[in-house]
This record gives C-alpha cells, sequence and structure tokens, in this order.
C-alpha cells in the first residue's frame, strides 16, 4: 500500500526546517517553503520558483498541498461576490466578499453546515459535516483578499465569522486561522478588524476572555426571552440566555470589549413591547451595541420580517435607553449571500 502523503501545511515551520535538515538539505529551506505556502499561497509545489527541481520532486514524494479551490463565483448586482468553495474531499462552503464605501469585508464560512439548528438558518438545514481545519479558513480569506484586489484594487480591510457553521463550536481551529491571518507571516491583518459571531457557546467566551483575544465578539441575540430564544433557537434550552450573559459579563470584565448583538425582528414573534423592554434590560448587563438585521426569507412561512414600524419602535426605544443602534440592510440577496442564506443551493 502507498502511504498516504502528509497535508504539508499542517507542519509548523520548525517541523518544515526539521524534514529538511532529516534529508541532510539545509533548514533554512524549510523557511523559504514555509513563506511560499502561506505569504505567497502557494497552491503546487512546481510553483515555488526558488526551490530547485530536486527539491520540489522531493516534496511532491512526501506532501500534498489541499488548497481550497473557488468553484464558482457569483455576483450580486450590489457589487457583493459569493464563491463557492470546494474542499480537498469535495465538500463545499461558501464565502462572501461585501465591498463598500469605506472597506471590503470577508465573511467567511467555520463548518461545513451547522450543528446548530436555528429555525429562521437555511446553513441549519444542512446540518454539521465536519469542522474546517485552519487552513481551509485561512484560504477563504486569501481567495477573498485576491477578488478584492482584482475586482475593488484594495486589499481585504475587515473579516466577519459569519459565513457558515458555529466558530465556538470549532474553536482551536478558529483561532489557528486568525493567528495567521493576524501574523505578519501570513497576512499580518489587525485583529481588531475581524468579528468572531456565536450564536451564544457561554464555555467558549469565557474560554476566549481567558485567552485575552483581541478580535471582537458579536451574539446573535434575536430574543431575551427564555422561551422566546428556545422557540427559534432550540440550543437554548441548554446554553440559556441566563450563562450567556454572565459569560459576557466576565468577557467584557476581562477584554474591556464591547459586545454586538445581531438581532432580527420578525413579526408576532419578537416585536412586541415586551420583547424590546427584554433587550434593554440585557443589554445594560455589559456595553454593547445592537445591530438589528433584516430578515433573508428561506421559505418558511412561521418568518416574516417585521413591519418598519415595528423596527423603529425597537431603534427608538434602545436610543432612548442610551444604547447604540444601526440598521442594516441586506446585501447579496439576489446570490442568496445574504445572512442565513449560505446553503450551496447553486451546485
Ligand atoms: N453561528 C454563528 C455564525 C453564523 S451567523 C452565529 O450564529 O452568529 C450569521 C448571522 O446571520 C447570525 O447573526 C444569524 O443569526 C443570522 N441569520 C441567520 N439566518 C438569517 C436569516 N434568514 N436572515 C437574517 N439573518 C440570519
Amino acid at each position: 500500500m502507498v502511504a498516504k502523503k502528509k497535508d504539508i501545511r499542517a507542519l509548523t515551520k520548525e517541523q518544515l526546517r526539521d524534514f529538511f535538515q532529516d534529508q541532510g538539505d539545509k533548514a533554512f529551506r524549510g523557511n523559504q517553503v514555509y513563506e511560499w505556502l502561506w505569504q505567497k499561497s502557494a497552491h503546487s509545489f512546481d510553483a515555488m520558483t526558488n526551490i530547485s527541481k530536486d527539491t520540489r520532486q522531493k516534496l511532491e514524494a512526501n506532501f500534498v498541498i489541499n488548497h481550497i479551490k473557488v468553484d464558482q463565483l457569483q455576483k450580486s448586482s450590489d457589487g457583493t461576490i459569493k464563491n463557492a468553495v470546494r474542499l480537498h474531499d469535495g465538500l463545499v462552503v461558501e464565502s462572501v466578499l461585501i465591498p463598500a464605501k469605506d472597506r471590503t469585508t470577508a465573511c467567511v464560512s467555520s463548518q461545513v453546515g451547522c450543528s446548530l439548528d436555528c429555525k429562521f438558518c437555511a446553513t441549519a438545514r444542512l446540518k454539521k459535516m465536519r469542522n474546517l481545519n485552519p487552513d481551509e479558513i485561512y484560504d477563504q480569506v486569501v481567495a477573498i483578499n485576491n477578488e478584492s484586489e482584482l475586482y475593488f484594487n484594495r486589499p481585504l480591510s475587515n473579516i466577519v465569522f459569519m459565513g457558515m457553521g458555529e466558530p465556538l463550536m470549532n474553536y482551536n481551529n478558529v483561532l489557528k486561522a486568525i493567528d495567521k491571518i493576524t501574523s505578519p507571516e501570513g497576512l499580518g491583518m489587525s485583529p481588531k478588524r475581524i468579528i468572531v459571531s456565536t450564536s451564544g457557546v457561554p464555555k467558549m467566551i469565557r474560554k476566549l476572555a481567558d485567552q485575552g483575544v483581541k478580535f471582537k465578539l458579536a451574539v446573535s441575540l434575536h430574543s431575551a426571552i427564555e422561551e422566546v430564544r428556545t422557540s427559534i433557537m432550540p440550543f437554548n434550552a441548554t446554553f440559556n440566555l441566563k450563562d450567556l450573559r454572565d459569560s459576557l459579563i466576565y468577557w467584557y470584565s476581562k477584554t474591556k470589549s464591547r459586545i454586538t448583538y445581531e438581532y432580527v425582528v420578525w413579526e408576532g414573534i419578537n416585536d412586541s413591547e415586551k420583547d424590546i423592554n427584554a433587550l434593554v434590560a440585557f443589554c445594560k448587563f455589559a456595553p454593547s451595541k445592537v445591530n438589528l438585521i433584516e430578515y433573508n426569507p428561506i421559505d418558511d412561512s412561521n418568518f416574516k420580517q417585521a413591519s418598519n414600524a415595528a423596527v423603529n419602535n425597537y431603534v427608538e426605544t434602545l436610543e432612548r435607553n442610551g444604547i447604540v443602534v444601526t440598521v442594516r440592510r441586506s446585501r447579496g440577496k439576489d446570490i442568496d449571500a445574504a445572512c442565513g442564506q449560505l446553503a450551496n443551493k447553486s451546485l
């Protein structure tokens, strides 16, 4: 049986240096190859032009580069671009480039499918197939950065982990990917321009706080009333609001970083005074702001975007209570690239 080749990008720089030394070559080659893999994003050993042919063949014989492949690129009439990203085992995830006047944002996936069961989200219907590894997350960002240069003549400026999956249920790999994204040996981006969005896994939020991470945290709240939240986000029965609240207070005490709550207002679900007042009370536990996001229909008649009057009621009450609130318009809806619409529909 032929031994399975190893994914070269699972190796640290030191391990690569060791490989070359073991082969009787200079350890320095390890640094050169590492640079090709990470700073120059090489997809093949042949692309490594300052490495001798012999050495490249040696690498070829021992390793593979499991690079992602953008299988399909769709453009929205508003400039948003959606990538269908093929992984080495054939599975597909999606990532989105969102251009704005002053920034370009990448929205990346952290899992294939999702293990959570939010009733209003198309990704939930796919179920979770597997976690992405750090390289597969990093590659999505690199692909979008290249597209940003190509189509908008500027590098990527922001990253949000709001694609497929629950980032805090793939904790180690997401953190490793962010390390690479922020490292000078990777993309050298500032962690302040990265937002990790979670449905709220209290234990993991505490762990992030303990690790002193420098990126920002967003929580998909959608309701600050236990029964309502459990009815639309059933995992709330396990990770309930009370634990979430305590973990967020802890997060702020450790990081001093304000939390963003993502919130959709639906008719008949969370559009009453009681719902608004519960959100106001929840926002007072730790410094926070609220993003009211537009509902992107996923053909389920139980969910309908609330009226403008109901949304305005939220805005006015929050503002009256000194809470910062923004109303977000959807982007990329015509190509199913908006929040909650990522479900590999076009493949
Ligand atoms: N699992 C993480 C990351 C995915 S998030 C999280 O829950 O935060 C993408 C964001 O889109 C979340 O805020 C989610 O609640 C929201 N969302 C999901 N389905 C949506 C829909 N149909 N319309 C609008 N927003 C939706």
